[in-house]
Protein backbone atom coordinates (compact mmCIF):
# COMPACT_ATOMS: atom_id res chain seq x y z
CA UNK A 1 0.00 0.00 0.00
CA UNK A 2 1.37 3.35 -0.87
CA UNK A 3 2.43 5.76 1.81
CA UNK A 4 2.54 9.67 1.78
CA UNK A 5 3.30 9.37 -2.46
CA UNK A 6 3.49 12.50 -3.68
CA UNK A 7 3.06 12.51 -7.28
CA UNK A 8 3.05 16.17 -8.20
CA UNK A 9 5.55 18.41 -6.94
CA UNK A 10 4.45 21.95 -7.27
CA UNK A 11 7.10 24.70 -7.07
CA UNK A 12 6.96 26.87 -4.05
CA UNK A 13 5.65 30.19 -4.42
CA UNK A 14 6.49 33.35 -2.60
CA UNK A 15 4.45 34.23 0.32
CA UNK A 16 4.73 37.54 2.05
CA UNK A 17 6.68 38.07 5.03
CA UNK A 18 4.67 38.62 8.22
CA UNK A 19 7.05 40.97 9.70
CA UNK A 20 7.12 43.34 6.36
CA UNK A 21 3.10 42.76 6.29
CA UNK A 22 2.75 44.34 9.57
CA UNK A 23 5.15 47.06 9.25
CA UNK A 24 3.45 48.41 6.15
CA UNK A 25 -0.39 48.64 8.00
CA UNK A 26 -1.17 51.20 10.03
CA UNK A 27 -1.04 51.34 13.70
CA UNK A 28 -4.41 53.01 14.72
CA UNK A 29 -3.73 54.82 18.41
CA UNK A 30 -5.84 53.37 21.30
CA UNK A 31 -8.18 55.84 20.43
CA UNK A 32 -8.48 55.58 17.07
CA UNK A 33 -8.93 51.90 17.47
CA UNK A 34 -11.71 52.60 20.13
CA UNK A 35 -13.24 55.07 17.53
CA UNK A 36 -13.40 52.82 14.35
CA UNK A 37 -14.55 49.89 16.95
CA UNK A 38 -17.45 52.03 17.66
CA UNK A 39 -17.79 53.24 13.62
CA UNK A 40 -17.57 49.23 12.41
CA UNK A 41 -20.76 48.34 15.24
CA UNK A 42 -22.96 51.08 13.84
CA UNK A 43 -21.56 49.94 9.83
CA UNK A 44 -22.61 46.43 10.90
CA UNK A 45 -26.51 47.30 12.21
CA UNK A 46 -27.04 49.33 9.42
CA UNK A 47 -26.11 47.06 7.01
CA UNK A 48 -27.63 43.90 8.63
CA UNK A 49 -24.28 42.15 8.80
CA UNK A 50 -22.28 40.00 10.56
CA UNK A 51 -18.78 39.62 10.88
CA UNK A 52 -17.04 36.55 11.35
CA UNK A 53 -14.05 35.65 12.04
CA UNK A 54 -11.17 33.02 12.16
CA UNK A 55 -9.11 31.91 15.11
CA UNK A 56 -5.58 33.28 13.47
CA UNK A 57 -6.81 36.72 13.23
CA UNK A 58 -5.85 39.95 15.22
CA UNK A 59 -7.64 39.69 18.89
CA UNK A 60 -9.10 42.94 17.90
CA UNK A 61 -11.42 41.39 15.15
CA UNK A 62 -11.68 38.66 17.13
CA UNK A 63 -13.03 40.63 20.17
CA UNK A 64 -15.40 42.60 17.79
CA UNK A 65 -17.36 39.41 16.25
CA UNK A 66 -17.95 38.26 19.53
CA UNK A 67 -18.73 41.64 20.88
CA UNK A 68 -21.39 41.84 17.83
CA UNK A 69 -23.51 38.87 17.76
CA UNK A 70 -20.56 37.60 15.36
CA UNK A 71 -18.57 34.40 15.53
CA UNK A 72 -15.07 33.35 16.17
CA UNK A 73 -14.27 30.08 14.93
CA UNK A 74 -12.59 27.53 12.76
CA UNK A 75 -13.49 27.46 8.88
CA UNK A 76 -16.00 24.53 9.11
CA UNK A 77 -17.80 26.43 11.95
CA UNK A 78 -16.98 29.94 10.04
CA UNK A 79 -18.89 28.32 7.28
CA UNK A 80 -21.51 26.75 9.32
CA UNK A 81 -22.31 29.51 11.20
CA UNK A 82 -22.58 32.61 8.23
CA UNK A 83 -24.96 29.72 6.42
CA UNK A 84 -27.24 29.46 9.53
CA UNK A 85 -27.24 33.07 10.36
CA UNK A 86 -29.84 35.38 9.02
CA UNK A 87 -27.92 38.43 8.16
CA UNK A 88 -27.75 39.39 4.51
CA UNK A 89 -24.18 40.68 4.45
CA UNK A 90 -21.49 38.22 6.20
CA UNK A 91 -18.36 39.80 6.31
CA UNK A 92 -15.67 37.25 7.04
CA UNK A 93 -12.20 38.20 8.22
CA UNK A 94 -9.53 35.67 7.31
CA UNK A 95 -8.50 34.48 3.92
CA UNK A 96 -10.17 34.21 0.54
CA UNK A 97 -10.91 30.86 0.69
CA UNK A 98 -12.85 31.38 3.52
CA UNK A 99 -14.91 34.38 1.83
CA UNK A 100 -15.66 32.01 -1.09
CA UNK A 101 -16.37 28.72 0.94
CA UNK A 102 -19.49 31.81 2.92
CA UNK A 103 -20.37 32.54 -0.80
CA UNK A 104 -20.49 29.02 -2.50
CA UNK A 105 -23.24 28.47 0.43
CA UNK A 106 -25.04 32.03 0.68
CA UNK A 107 -25.17 32.87 -3.00
CA UNK A 108 -28.07 35.36 -1.60
CA UNK A 109 -25.66 36.99 0.69
CA UNK A 110 -23.13 39.36 -0.04
CA UNK A 111 -20.25 38.59 1.48
CA UNK A 112 -17.61 41.11 2.01
CA UNK A 113 -13.72 40.89 3.28
CA UNK A 114 -11.68 43.08 4.56
CA UNK A 115 -9.22 42.76 2.33
CA UNK A 116 -8.90 40.01 -1.22
CA UNK A 117 -4.96 40.00 -0.80
CA UNK A 118 -5.47 37.26 1.82
CA UNK A 119 -4.39 34.28 0.15
CA UNK A 120 -3.49 30.75 1.62
CA UNK A 121 -0.18 29.18 0.46
CA UNK A 122 -2.20 25.91 0.75
CA UNK A 123 -4.61 27.25 -1.99
CA UNK A 124 -2.16 28.82 -4.01
CA UNK A 125 0.17 25.34 -4.53
CA UNK A 126 -2.79 24.14 -5.53
CA UNK A 127 -4.08 25.81 -8.90
CA UNK A 128 -7.40 24.63 -10.66
CA UNK A 129 -5.88 24.13 -13.95
CA UNK A 130 -2.96 21.97 -12.39
CA UNK A 131 -5.01 20.21 -10.05
CA UNK A 132 -8.35 19.13 -12.30
CA UNK A 133 -6.47 17.10 -14.99
CA UNK A 134 -4.44 15.50 -12.33
CA UNK A 135 -7.79 14.27 -11.07
CA UNK A 136 -8.90 13.17 -14.45
CA UNK A 137 -5.68 11.09 -14.47
CA UNK A 138 -6.69 8.94 -11.61
CA UNK A 139 -10.29 8.51 -12.08
CA UNK A 140 -9.96 5.65 -9.74
CA UNK A 141 -9.91 7.78 -6.61
CA UNK A 142 -12.29 9.96 -4.47
CA UNK A 143 -10.98 13.24 -4.75
CA UNK A 144 -10.93 14.90 -0.99
CA UNK A 145 -9.61 18.70 -0.74
CA UNK A 146 -9.28 20.52 2.08
CA UNK A 147 -11.03 23.29 2.77
CA UNK A 148 -7.80 25.61 2.21
CA UNK A 149 -8.84 25.42 -1.72
CA UNK A 150 -10.11 27.91 -4.23
CA UNK A 151 -13.86 27.19 -5.32
CA UNK A 152 -12.64 25.68 -8.57
CA UNK A 153 -10.24 23.17 -7.38
CA UNK A 154 -13.55 22.11 -4.72
CA UNK A 155 -15.77 21.87 -7.29
CA UNK A 156 -13.71 19.30 -9.33
CA UNK A 157 -13.59 17.59 -5.53
CA UNK A 158 -15.79 15.21 -4.25
CA UNK A 159 -15.17 16.16 -1.03
CA UNK A 160 -13.78 18.64 1.16
CA UNK A 161 -13.36 18.46 4.53
CA UNK A 162 -11.67 20.40 7.06
CA UNK A 163 -8.73 19.33 9.72
CA UNK A 164 -11.41 18.83 11.99
CA UNK A 165 -13.06 16.03 10.59
CA UNK A 166 -10.65 14.47 7.84
CA UNK A 167 -9.23 11.79 9.59
CA UNK A 168 -12.70 10.74 10.46
CA UNK A 169 -14.15 11.14 6.68
CA UNK A 170 -10.97 9.44 5.14
CA UNK A 171 -11.40 6.27 7.47
CA UNK A 172 -14.84 6.86 6.52
CA UNK A 173 -13.94 6.28 3.23
CA UNK A 174 -11.25 3.73 3.34
CA UNK A 175 -13.71 1.02 5.12
CA UNK A 176 -15.48 1.18 1.99
CA UNK A 177 -12.73 0.49 -0.02
CA UNK A 178 -12.46 3.74 -1.66
CA UNK A 179 -8.53 5.00 -2.65
CA UNK A 180 -8.04 8.44 -2.16
CA UNK A 181 -6.62 11.20 -4.09
CA UNK A 182 -5.96 13.95 -1.17
CA UNK A 183 -4.63 17.65 -1.34
CA UNK A 184 -3.36 20.17 -1.46
CA UNK A 185 -1.34 19.95 2.25
CA UNK A 186 1.44 17.09 1.95
CA UNK A 187 1.53 17.25 6.18
CA UNK A 188 -1.77 16.51 6.65
CA UNK A 189 -2.37 13.88 3.82
CA UNK A 190 0.70 12.16 5.75
CA UNK A 191 -1.04 12.65 8.98
CA UNK A 192 -4.09 11.32 7.93
CA UNK A 193 -2.96 8.08 6.08
CA UNK A 194 -0.60 7.21 9.08
CA UNK A 195 -3.67 7.37 11.31
CA UNK A 196 -6.34 5.55 8.75
CA UNK A 197 -3.87 3.26 6.66
CA UNK A 198 -5.87 4.41 3.86
CA UNK A 199 -4.42 4.26 0.08
CA UNK A 200 -3.69 7.98 -0.26
CA UNK A 201 -1.96 9.80 -3.47
CA UNK A 202 -0.89 12.99 -1.76
CA UNK A 203 -0.43 16.51 -3.47
CA UNK A 204 2.78 18.29 -2.52
CA UNK A 205 1.27 22.06 -1.15
CA UNK A 206 2.54 22.88 2.05
CA UNK A 207 1.29 25.93 4.56
CA UNK A 208 3.99 28.38 5.16
CA UNK A 209 3.54 28.81 8.91
CA UNK A 210 3.20 25.30 9.97
CA UNK A 211 5.98 24.11 8.05
CA UNK A 212 8.05 25.95 9.38
CA UNK A 213 8.01 24.48 12.52
CA UNK A 214 11.34 22.92 13.78
CA UNK A 215 11.44 19.28 15.57
CA UNK A 216 15.05 20.33 17.09
CA UNK A 217 14.42 23.98 18.17
CA UNK A 218 11.16 22.19 19.93
CA UNK A 219 13.22 19.44 21.60
CA UNK A 220 15.71 21.72 23.23
CA UNK A 221 12.66 23.76 24.29
CA UNK A 222 11.16 20.91 25.98
CA UNK A 223 13.90 20.40 27.88
CA UNK A 224 13.94 23.71 29.25
CA UNK A 225 10.50 23.52 30.14
CA UNK A 226 9.76 19.91 30.50
CA UNK A 227 6.64 19.94 32.31
CA UNK A 228 4.95 22.33 29.10
CA UNK A 229 1.85 20.39 27.22
CA UNK A 230 2.80 20.35 23.19
CA UNK A 231 -0.14 21.39 20.99
CA UNK A 232 0.51 20.75 17.39
CA UNK A 233 -2.16 21.56 14.06
CA UNK A 234 -1.51 18.61 11.60
CA UNK A 235 -0.11 20.81 9.11
CA UNK A 236 3.19 20.63 10.67
CA UNK A 237 5.89 18.50 9.78
CA UNK A 238 5.60 14.51 11.05
CA UNK A 239 8.62 15.07 13.39
CA UNK A 240 6.42 17.69 15.03
CA UNK A 241 3.51 15.93 15.25
CA UNK A 242 5.37 12.93 17.10
CA UNK A 243 6.13 15.18 20.03
CA UNK A 244 2.57 16.37 20.67
CA UNK A 245 0.08 15.49 23.29
CA UNK A 246 -2.34 16.59 21.23
CA UNK A 247 -2.57 16.55 17.62
CA UNK A 248 -6.15 18.47 16.13
CA UNK A 249 -7.60 21.12 14.29
CA UNK A 250 -7.56 24.88 16.43
CA UNK A 251 -10.89 24.03 17.62
CA UNK A 252 -9.59 20.57 19.11
CA UNK A 253 -6.36 22.55 19.80
CA UNK A 254 -8.20 25.05 22.36
CA UNK A 255 -10.08 22.34 23.70
CA UNK A 256 -7.38 20.46 24.85
CA UNK A 257 -5.75 23.90 26.00
CA UNK A 258 -8.80 23.48 28.41
CA UNK A 259 -8.95 20.46 28.84
CA UNK A 260 -4.92 19.02 29.19
CA UNK A 261 -3.58 19.21 33.05
CA UNK A 262 -0.43 21.43 32.12
CA UNK A 263 0.09 24.95 32.89
CA UNK A 264 2.31 26.18 30.42
CA UNK A 265 1.87 25.04 26.25
CA UNK A 266 4.26 25.08 22.92
CA UNK A 267 1.73 25.73 20.34
CA UNK A 268 2.63 24.91 16.95
CA UNK A 269 -0.02 27.01 15.18
CA UNK A 270 -0.61 30.40 14.42
CA UNK A 271 -0.46 32.29 17.50
CA UNK A 272 -3.25 34.24 16.70
CA UNK A 273 -5.74 31.26 18.57
CA UNK A 274 -3.89 32.55 21.76
CA UNK A 275 -6.62 34.79 22.40
CA UNK A 276 -9.03 32.24 22.40
CA UNK A 277 -6.93 29.97 24.72
CA UNK A 278 -6.49 32.17 27.08
CA UNK A 279 -10.35 32.66 27.02
CA UNK A 280 -11.01 28.82 27.67
CA UNK A 281 -8.40 27.87 29.47
CA UNK A 282 -7.44 31.32 32.19
CA UNK A 283 -3.98 30.88 34.08
CA UNK A 284 -2.26 29.24 31.27
CA UNK A 285 0.44 30.14 29.50
CA UNK A 286 0.92 29.93 26.36
CA UNK A 287 4.26 30.51 23.92
CA UNK A 288 4.93 29.68 20.28
CA UNK A 289 6.37 26.72 19.43
CA UNK A 290 10.06 27.47 17.64
CA UNK A 291 10.22 28.62 13.89
CA UNK A 292 11.91 30.38 11.00
CA UNK A 293 11.94 33.24 14.08
CA UNK A 294 11.42 36.76 13.61
CA UNK A 295 14.48 38.58 11.88
CA UNK A 296 14.27 39.59 8.65
CA UNK A 297 14.67 37.05 6.60
CA UNK A 298 12.47 34.56 8.37
CA UNK A 299 9.24 33.31 6.04
CA UNK A 300 7.53 32.53 9.49
CA UNK A 301 7.37 33.83 13.10
CA UNK A 302 4.17 31.79 14.28
CA UNK A 303 1.74 34.49 12.54
CA UNK A 304 -0.09 33.50 9.16
CA UNK A 305 0.84 36.84 6.65
CA UNK A 306 -2.30 36.74 5.23
CA UNK A 307 -4.19 36.40 8.27
CA UNK A 308 -2.34 39.51 9.61
CA UNK A 309 -3.85 40.93 6.57
CA UNK A 310 -7.09 41.85 8.41
CA UNK A 311 -7.22 44.48 10.54
CA UNK A 312 -10.14 47.55 11.85
CA UNK A 313 -9.12 50.11 9.22
CA UNK A 314 -9.56 47.72 5.81
CA UNK A 315 -12.43 46.22 8.52
CA UNK A 316 -14.11 50.01 8.21
CA UNK A 317 -13.06 50.59 4.56
CA UNK A 318 -14.58 47.85 3.28
CA UNK A 319 -18.02 48.52 5.29
CA UNK A 320 -18.01 52.15 3.90
CA UNK A 321 -17.63 51.22 0.43
CA UNK A 322 -18.87 47.51 -0.26
CA UNK A 323 -15.48 46.66 -1.58
CA UNK A 324 -13.46 43.49 -1.30
CA UNK A 325 -17.00 41.68 -2.46
CA UNK A 326 -16.38 37.91 -3.06
CA UNK A 327 -18.09 36.52 -6.50
CA UNK A 328 -17.46 33.05 -7.78
CA UNK A 329 -19.33 32.01 -10.62
CA UNK A 330 -22.49 30.60 -10.70
CA UNK A 331 -21.23 27.54 -12.53
CA UNK A 332 -18.58 26.69 -10.07
CA UNK A 333 -20.31 27.59 -7.40
CA UNK A 334 -22.99 25.50 -7.86
CA UNK A 335 -20.13 22.25 -8.39
CA UNK A 336 -18.45 23.20 -5.24
CA UNK A 337 -21.53 23.45 -2.88
CA UNK A 338 -21.78 19.71 -3.90
CA UNK A 339 -18.91 18.95 -2.05
CA UNK A 340 -18.80 21.41 0.53
CA UNK A 341 -22.31 20.08 1.59
CA UNK A 342 -21.09 16.71 2.09
CA UNK A 343 -18.46 18.18 4.34
CA UNK A 344 -20.88 19.82 6.58
CA UNK A 345 -24.03 16.86 6.35
CA UNK A 346 -20.67 14.52 7.40
CA UNK A 347 -19.98 16.86 10.27
CA UNK A 348 -23.51 17.31 11.24
CA UNK A 349 -23.66 13.10 10.93
CA UNK A 350 -20.47 12.95 13.57
CA UNK A 351 -21.24 15.23 15.94
CA UNK A 352 -24.83 12.99 16.12
CA UNK A 353 -22.61 9.83 16.73
CA UNK A 354 -20.51 11.54 19.07
CA UNK A 355 -23.60 13.41 20.67
CA UNK A 356 -21.84 15.00 24.21
CA UNK A 357 -18.31 15.42 23.05
CA UNK A 358 -19.44 18.84 21.22
CA UNK A 359 -17.10 18.13 18.61
CA UNK A 360 -16.45 16.40 15.08
S1 LIG B 1 -1.80 29.70 8.39
FE1 LIG B 1 -1.20 28.44 6.61
S2 LIG B 1 -3.05 27.26 6.13
FE2 LIG B 1 -3.69 28.98 7.43
S3 LIG B 1 -4.26 30.60 5.97
FE3 LIG B 1 -2.10 30.95 6.51
S4 LIG B 1 -0.96 29.88 4.89
FE4 LIG B 1 -3.05 29.10 4.82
Amino acid sequence: MPTGIKHYPVALHESPVTAEVMEHLPHPSPTERHRLVEHIKRLLTEQNAVLVAHYYVHEDLQRLAEETGGYVSDSLDMARFGHEHPATTLVVAGVRFMGETAKILNPEKRVLMPTLEAECSLDLDCPAEKFIPFCDAHPDREVVVYSNTSAAVKARADWVVTSSIAVKLVEHLHARGRKILWAPDKHLGNYIQRETGADMLIWDGRCVVHEEFKAAAMREFKQQFPEAGILVHPESPAEVIDMADAVGSTSQLIEAARTLPHRLFIVATDNGIFYKMKQAAPGKEFVVAPSGGTGASCRSCGHCPWMAMNDLPSLARTLETGSNEIQVPEEIRVQALRSTQRMLDFSAQLKRKVLGTGTA
